[in-house]
């Protein structure tokens, strides 16, 4: 049979745009591609990209008080302008969308900026009514903001319209505990938002180390975020040019936004995919083996479709991955159980990689290496923050299993653990490293005396080290 592709992609986000173009550039595959809304998907468009950018732009105030600890008495922080810092913001994902479909076009790919849809296992229909058929497909539409059901809450916003209000809110909900709703706490409270967080468990960051969470609930309290565990809003209603919330614990209160990061669902619906036999799973993700294979044979699904680890690099590996083993003739199979990421907070940032204290105690024995300090830069300047940094051991093979850091830039420490950890580092391993000095990273060097040892005596954990990226 001849098709009209070799591949196509359905969305043109991190792993659709990777996967595409891979395929066309370095494997000489023909390939079309369509994307509903914006070429470069949640991250660039409605994620990382603008997030990190808001984070810089919301921390210069703190950055302004610390300037004043080092003799500049002078320096003031001056009026924040949001439509202009708004609009700049605009601009730049424009440049990026450019960059994305130019990517794509100059790889040879067909951009189509339509909805698609499966029509069998060959054939996908663009929203224009344009058919095209593929040997393979690769679905990587992504997953979109879920909403918690509560009475109202269509008042409310989600991470997809925060980058873009009117105006900066004088007084802002978040609801939600995961890394969104923190980063964006940290963020309306840099920019100098009254900013209220609730969350209906009772520690945010869940999967994350508990202690090393609990320095972040410190800081949240130290930088003057209002944390609410344990309470949910149960009612969300106009209230002039605002929104009212009552709440679970009975307090009614008056905000001008309300934002849900309350999860997110794999964007399956709508795509004819159980139609065609594609099984998916119960939060609507694609269910694939680690080829990236669906249920039906010819096609495939990469990135937060698939619902596994939701971040850009997975996708983007993923992708890549996809291509290098369909195109390529090189078998790279997924595989991503272990995953180093980090939660851009301010003053300080966590990050993470491997297992948490509680995880690792429960499957064997460890030694805990834990330092907690005040970083000499902000010590210097009257700061209280302090910072943590965590090695998880295995007492059996000296392995480090786990490594957190709650700390200034933790998330550019953590990238070069990962190698590390990746390559099967053991605690003598870290040791021998001669410390770079004076730095925060020095720290995980010098930690010469476990703080505790915990778990189970006597087994060594198994942890896939294989599976490390
Ligand atoms: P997406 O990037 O979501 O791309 C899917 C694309 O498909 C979209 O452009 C969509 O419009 C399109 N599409 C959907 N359906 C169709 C259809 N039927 N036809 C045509 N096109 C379609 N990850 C990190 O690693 N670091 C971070 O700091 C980080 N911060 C984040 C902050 C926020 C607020 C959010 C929401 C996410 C963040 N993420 C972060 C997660 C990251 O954005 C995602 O993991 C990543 O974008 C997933 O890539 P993807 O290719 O699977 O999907």
């Amino acid at each position: 049979m001849i098709f009209d592709y070799d591949l196509f992609v359905i969305g043109g986000g991190s792993g659709g745009t990777r996967a595409a173009r891979i395929s066309a550039q370095e494997y000489g595959a023909r390939v079309g591609i369509a994307e509903e809304s914006r070429m470069g998907g949640t991250c660039v468009i409605r994620g990382c990209v603008p997030k990190k950018l808001m984070i810089y732009g919301s921390n210069v105030p703190a950055e302004i008080e610390e300037a004043r600890g080092y003799g500049w008495q002078d320096a003031q922080v001056g009026d924040f302008n949001w439509p202009e810092f708004r609009d700049k913001l605009a601009l730049e994902l424009n440049r990026l969308e450019a960059a994305y479909t130019n990517g794509m076009v100059d790889a040879g790919i067909d951009v189509y900026k339509k909805r698609a849809h499966l029509i069998d296992q060959h054939t996908v229909e663009l929203s224009d009514g344009a058919r095209f058929t593929a040997r393979y497909i690769l679905i990587a539409v992504g997953g979109r903001p879920a909403m918690p059901g509560i009475k109202g809450e269509k008042l409310g916003l989600t991470s997809d319209q925060v980058f873009f209000l009117k105006r900066l809110p004088k007084k802002i909900l978040l609801v939600g505990g995961g890394y969104i709703a923190s980063e964006f706490a940290t963020i309306f409270k840099g920019f100098g938002s009254e900013t209220v967080m609730v969350y209906r468990g009772d520690q945010i960051l869940r999967d994350f180390d508990r202690e090393i969470c609990s320095h972040v609930t410190k800081q949240f309290s130290d930088i003057g975020v209002d944390l609410r565990l344990c309470v949910t809003p149960t009612i969300i209603e106009k209230d002039g040019e605002g929104i009212r919330v009552t709440f679970s614990d009975g307090n009614i209160e008056a905000f001008d936004d309300v934002v849900f990061a309350t999860g997110r669902k794999p964007y399956t619906s709508g795509l004819g995919l159980e139609e065609i036999g594609v099984k998916l799973g119960g939060n609507g993700q694609i269910i694939v083996d680690e080829w990236s294979q669906t249920s039906v044979s010819t096609i495939y699904a990469v990135g937060d479709v698939v619902d596994q680890v939701n971040l850009t690099p997975v996708a983007i590996r993923a992708g890549h991955n996809f291509a290098d083993t369909i195109f390529g003739g090189v078998r790279k199979p997924c595989n991503f159980s272990q995953v180093a990421s980090a939660v851009y907070l301010r003053p300080h940032e966590l990050a993470t990689i491997g297992l948490t204290e509680e995880v690792a105690a429960e499957q064997g024995q460890i030694d805990v290496y834990v330092s907690s300090f005040r970083p000499m830069r902000s010590l210097f300047s009257g700061s209280e923050a302090r910072s943590v940094v965590k090695l998880l051991v295995d007492v059996k093979t000296d392995l480090v299993l786990g490594c957190h850091i709650f700390g200034p830039e933790a998330g550019e420490m953590m990238q070069m653990a990962a190698v590390a950890i990746g390559m099967k580092a053991t605690k003598a391993d870290f040791d021998r490293a001669i410390a770079i000095h004076p730095t925060v990273a020095e720290e995980l060097v010098t930690m010469r005396k476990p703080t505790r040892r915990v778990g189970i005596p006597a087994v060594a954990i198994e942890m896939d080290i294989n599976a490390l990226y």
